[in-house]
């Protein structure tokens, strides 16, 4: 038996982290993971995905070889092929479908960006001549980053240090289930004595251990957050000097949320009177702070960008941007080729940029919006500039699903999905499943079977991030200057036994059967790093990438307060934009304001609750690891939190099954009794499947039992007017409630 070996990779068991794991490897079997503590990027304590990887790499679920339909669509029958075959024929059927309806008319779609890959897809993308990327970016973290980019002209990073920060505050987002790493530095900040506040409808953990809990109704963070800034200006506590001197705007903000004042905000909010300027005197006074802005806002449509807008603006104002132990803003990494230089972004032509779809009516999303941004950002940092990459403007998913439909504005007759669970993460999951069959050419790329690729045409595994060298994707899209790289633990071909694929080389090899060949020069995902850090490879001494990684590591530049003095911002104005000069240029309005969802009674009457969707469960994430025993037996099933009150009414008990069920349909979950929220709400988990069910149709792995997507709506009208956003939170998720 030959010696363990000890590879440095990065987990991608979540959203694009990418903690640092040591792996230990022995004849090419994974043998045992730890966290590398002593890498800049590590999970909460509390994270224990990393430890079913030993179980996952060799788990029969994983896709292993090239799978082809031989029967009906969702018929379960297929046939294993070569890599070859299958990429030789998906590429002749995308050149036929280009050839008939236009670049267009081929769609992909994306998950949560699992690792520092996606660059590869996009450039795919523009080389192939489609604007049209959709993604469940849309409704998380995109909208943050280009509200960030639009007002400070970079990302806004904590720089929590004790003794110099003294709140931290958690705006929508329960990170004890969906963020080891910010929650365990929210533990570290109350340890260190720094005060902490949460603001959500439900007293969650966070809500338990944080010394404010202000219990907002859904989706009126917008109201909230202006009637903040009300009392702050009203009050003279606002930071004069910042104000002044780094941001433009002011006087047409303070008008604006003089609309605001607290009678009204409680009267949209459900909080007190005094609730809301206690709330705002409380900010106030602890300052600099931390905030760490969850998916709420963004679910709650038709407000995302303007709710993400205001809390941003009021982080402004009171002086914690730009300082120390507040919020600092970021910028590129010197000596490394950020993602945007890696898409290709040129090779797409304006006259195809203007197809995308969706992008005419919600345009701060889409390539008006990024246009915009990527000038200014071009303008300040030069070429490499590391923010705005192209990823964060996707075509309008439901548009797109739409145009498949219809042929409306044009026929969309493929979709190439990768790491991505449409039937399950998309809303209104009845018209994404008529979409996805009325395509021609369905091919689902991922690591595991799901019920995507129970309806694909071809099913193509993909290497996991053990198999693959991969990074922590901050420095990559302009979210922190540091570079974290990892190498492949073990590797993703072993012949006969299973043939996976990284990312970066799919759709290189794609490209280069469509005719990419010239554009794709680094034939290795191991070249490409090689090539992005040559530069911090160079000033470190080392010749290889292996050398990087086990002598390095990472590179970690934290950036500095005082850029606002340094100037000009990469904002039209070079400063903060209080009033948004970007927005403007679109048409939308420039500061924000609060929508209320007009409901008609009717519906009110009809469907009395509200369903906070969406949210996250440990150990799960979004629709991965259902097929992973160990965690089934922690959580088995999917559970909708229903109030007393409301149980009792409707003869619920602890444990019944329960109907969820909306306009669109009816699911079933299980009922746990809850006083954490107000009795008119809800709280559903969400991308539930059952890898034990039926692949085949009509079950496709139990896809409409307790799918709460299906009863979610996507349509366009009640999207948010700026970036598309499907709402998953507040008014528009009516629904009632009965004992299954
Ligand atoms: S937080 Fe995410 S990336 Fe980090 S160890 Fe846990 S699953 Fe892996």
């Amino acid at each position: 038996m030959s010696e363990i070996e000890l590879k440095y990779s990065t987990c991608f068991f979540c959203t694009s982290v990418g903690c640092a794991m040591k792996v230990y490897v022995r004849d090419g079997q994974v043998q045992r993971v730890a966290v590398d503590t002593a890498a800049p990027v590590v999970p909460g304590a509390f994270c224990v995905r990393p430890t079913l990887a030993k179980d996952y790499q060799h788990h029969p679920f994983r896709l292993s070889f090239p799978m082809k339909r031989s029967g009906p669509r969702g018929a379960n029958q297929w046939e294993q092929i070569s890599w070859d075959q299958a990429l030789d024929e998906i590429a002749e059927k995308l050149e036929a479908i280009r050839r008939r309806y236009g670049a267009e008319a081929v769609a992909t779609s994306s998950g949560t960006g699992r690792g520092a890959a996606e660059f590869a897809k996009t450039r795919f993308m523009n080389l192939f001549g489609s604007p049209n990327r959709i993604g469940v970016i849309t409704i998380c973290y995109a909208p943050r980053a280009m509200v960030w980019f639009a007002t400070f002209g970079g990302h806004l990073v904590p720089d929590r240090k004790p003794g110099k920060t003294k709140l931290a505050v958690h705006w929508g987002r329960n990170a004890h289930e969906g963020g080891p790493s910010s929650w365990n530095s929210f533990l570290k900040a109350k340890k260190a004595g720094m005060k902490t506040m949460v603001i959500d409808p439900r007293f969650i953990e966070p809500s338990r251990q944080a010394d404010r809990w202000v219990q907002i109704r859904p989706g009126t963070d917008t109201a909230l957050a202006l009637g903040m800034i009300h009392v702050i200006i009203e009050e003279g506590l606002y930071d004069r000097t910042f104000v002044e001197n780094y941001t433009v705007g002011f006087a047409k903000l303070k008008q604006r949320a003089g609309a605001y004042p607290p009678h009204r905000v409680a009267e949209i909010t459900g909080l007190s009177m005094d609730a809301v300027f206690e709330t705002a005197r409380y900010y106030a006074a602890h300052q600099p702070s931390n905030m760490v802005i969850g998916v709420a806002a963004e679910h709650g449509a038709p407000n995302s960008i303007q709710a993400i807008r205001a809390i941003n603006l009021l982080r402004a104002i009171v002086g914690t941007v730009d300082v120390e132990g507040g919020e600092l803003i970021s910028s590129p990494y010197p000596g490394f080729i950020p993602d945007v230089c890696m898409e290709a972004n040129e090779m797409l032509l304006s006259e195809q940029r203007r197809k995308q779809l969706g992008s005419d009516r919600f345009r701060f999303l889409g390539y008006p919006g990024w246009e915009l941004i990527e000038a200014q950002m071009r303008k300040v940092w030069g070429e490499r500039h590391a923010a705005a990459v192209n990823l964060h403007s996707p075509a309008h998913a439901p548009t797109v699903f739409r145009a498949m439909l219809t042929g409306k504005p044009y026929p969309v007759k493929s979709l190439l999905v990768s790491c991505s669970n449409p039937l399950l993460s998309y809303a209104n999951t009845k018209l994404v499943y008529e979409a996805l069959l009325s395509t021609d050419l369905l091919v689902t790329f991922d690591l595991t079977w799901t019920p995507t690729t129970a309806i694909s045409d071809y099913v193509l595994p993909a290497a996991c991030w053990m198999e693959r060298p991969d990074m922590g994707n901050f420095a990559s899209v302009g979210g922190y200057p540091l570079v974290q790289v990892g190498e492949a633990a073990v590797p993703a071909r072993v012949p006969g036994e299973y043939e996976r694929l990284n990312d970066y080389e799919f759709w290189r090899e794609l490209g280069v059967r469509l005719g990419q060949a010239d554009h794709w020069p680094w034939k290795t995902f191991e070249d490409v790093w090689e090539y992005r850090i040559a530069e911090l490879m160079d000033a470190e001494g080392h010749s290889s990438l292996e050398a990087f990684v086990h002598h390095t590591r990472a590179k970690v530049l934290p950036p500095e307060a005082g850029r606002c003095q340094k100037g000009p911002l990469a904002t039209p104005s070079g400063k903060v934009e209080l009033y948004s000069t970007i927005l403007e240029q679109l048409d939308y309005d420039p500061l924000p304001d609060y929508t209320e969802p007009d409901i008609p009674e009717k519906i009110k009457k009809k469907y009395p609750l509200i369903n906070i969707s969406g949210v996250r469960v440990m150990p799960y994430h979004h629709s991965e690891f259902r097929h992973i025993e160990g965690f089934r037996k922690r959580h088995r099933d999917p559970i909708v939190e229903i109030h007393f009150d409301t149980a009792r009414k409707k003869g619920i008990n602890d444990g019944d099954w329960v109907f969820i069920e909306t306009h669109l349909g009816r699911v079933k979950q299980k009922a746990r009794l809850s006083n954490c929220f107000h009795p008119r709400y809800i709280v559903s988990q969400h991308a539930w499947w059952f890898p034990e069910m039926d692949a085949a149709e009509p079950s496709l792995y139990g896809l409409w039992e307790c799918n709460i997507n299906v009863t979610t709506d996507d349509d366009p009208d009640k999207c948010d007017p700026l970036s598309g956003a499907w709402p998953l939170k507040g008014e528009y998720m009516r629904c009632k409630i009965s004992k299954a």
